[in-house]
């Protein structure tokens, strides 16, 4: 099996580590020279819209998929002409609209933060009025890790807002006094098959993903059926072959969708070490068309992220229980460089190991 990947950056570079065991081979498309999954395959160097370099990427594939979200979904339809491409073009249009995305997941009856969608500045002003303050307002399009965002506190407010993200068609949303942010991780085949991971808390500082937990404490079976069910009715409506990641905010019982991600996840980083069969691993085997593996845990994992500085790594790794993954990427404020995940037998264990392991992170070894 020979799989095309769109995109290069350390999802891809743990997409090939984890398809070496399963015998499959990789060939990747990204702009860039030097990106972490280059050296561990083949790599095409190329814009993405270069429709030339797209024929030459996909001679003799089998299948493409892609781990960078921001690809042109006109890209990825040119090779779903030629060669089967999941998770299928339709999800990737969908998730990089926030609009459409939370349009979607209404008209599949799964709750989301109330929301309309903004043109204009004088827009701004009525549907503030409708929606309340506080609110969030956002890029509809090309804003991650809490980029093109702006919280809306009151009305007075406004100006600035515009000021900070205006001038692209935008959406706000209530801001909602979530309890805790949550995502549940899912794979389905080309058969129809699902498997589910458990459901995961998620820390974010500065709208970066810092920390996450699994299996996230306190979950009833019910909240996570709830969530399961969410994910399920996603990727049946899309016919999706592949992992997908949906990110949730819980208030009380109720969760509330703020947005999925066709992919591999972040979030799901700890199922390398923490689980039967890691994401990277049941993507590949869902698009590939082998059965899927089982998403147990294997105990407790927590996942730190690794970001902006390289930290001493030699005392990470004296840590019995940490296991740690660097993507070869330059330092620079707010990228993600790496991540460490921790296991241990409960709950309690992770959290020591991720106190310590916190302190570690932030002593930059430079
Ligand atoms: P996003 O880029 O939409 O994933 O947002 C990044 C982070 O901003 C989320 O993980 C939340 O911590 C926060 N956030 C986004 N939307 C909302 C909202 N409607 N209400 C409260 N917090 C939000």
């Amino acid at each position: 099996m020979r799989v095309g990947v769109l995109g290069a950056g350390q999802l891809g570079q743990m997409l090939a580590l984890a398809g070496r065991s399963l015998g499959v081979d990789f060939r990747f498309l990204a702009p860039d020279a030097g990106s972490p999954a280059s050296n561990l395959a083949e790599q095409v160097v190329a814009d993405y819209e270069n429709t030339a370099a797209l024929e030459h990427f996909a001679e003799g594939l089998d299948v493409v998929t892609y781990e960078f979200e921001s690809v042109p979904v006109s890209s990825v339809e040119f090779l779903a002409e030629r060669i089967p491409v999941y998770p299928p073009p339709r999800a990737l249009e969908t998730a990089q609209d926030r609009l459409y995305e939370k349009q979607f997941f209404r008209k599949l009856g799964i709750p989301t933060p109330d929301f309309a969608a903004v043109g204009f500045i004088t827009e701004l002003r009525d549907v503030l009025t409708r929606i309340g303050a506080p609110a969030v307002l956002k890029t509809r399009r090309l804003g991650y890790d809490g980029k093109g965002q702006y919280v809306l506190r009151n009305a007075s407010e406004i100006e600035k807002a515009w000021v900070h993200v205006g001038g692209v068609p935008l959406i706000l949303e209530k801001f909602v006094d979530f309890s805790r942010e949550l995502s549940i991780i899912a794979v389905r085949s080309i058969e129809g098959d699902f498997r589910f991971y458990p459901l995961v808390e998620n820390h974010h500082s500065e709208g970066i993903l810092r920390l996450s937990v699994a299996p996230a404490p306190s979950v009833s079976e019910a909240l996570q059926s709830r969530a399961e069910d969410y994910a399920r009715r996603i990727m049946n409506e899309l016919d999706y072959v592949g992992v997908l990641a949906v990110e949730l905010f819980q208030r009380g019982d109720e969760l509330l969708a703020n947005e999925m991600a066709p992919r591999v996840h972040n979030s799901g980083h700890w199922t390398i070490e923490g689980a039967s069969t890691s994401q990277f691993e049941n993507h590949l085997r869902a698009i590939t068309g082998m059965p899927l593996g089982n998403t147990d845990p294997t105990g407790a994992a927590g996942m730190l992220n690794v970001i902006g500085t390289i930290p001493d790594l030699a005392r990470i790794q004296h840590h019995p229980d940490a296991y740690v993954h660097m993507y070869g990427k330059q330092p620079a404020p707010r990228r993600k460089l790496g991540h460490v995940t921790v296991l241990a037998a409960d709950m309690q264990g992770v959290r020591n190991s991720v106190a310590d392991l916190g302190r570690l992170l932030s002593k930059s070894s430079r």
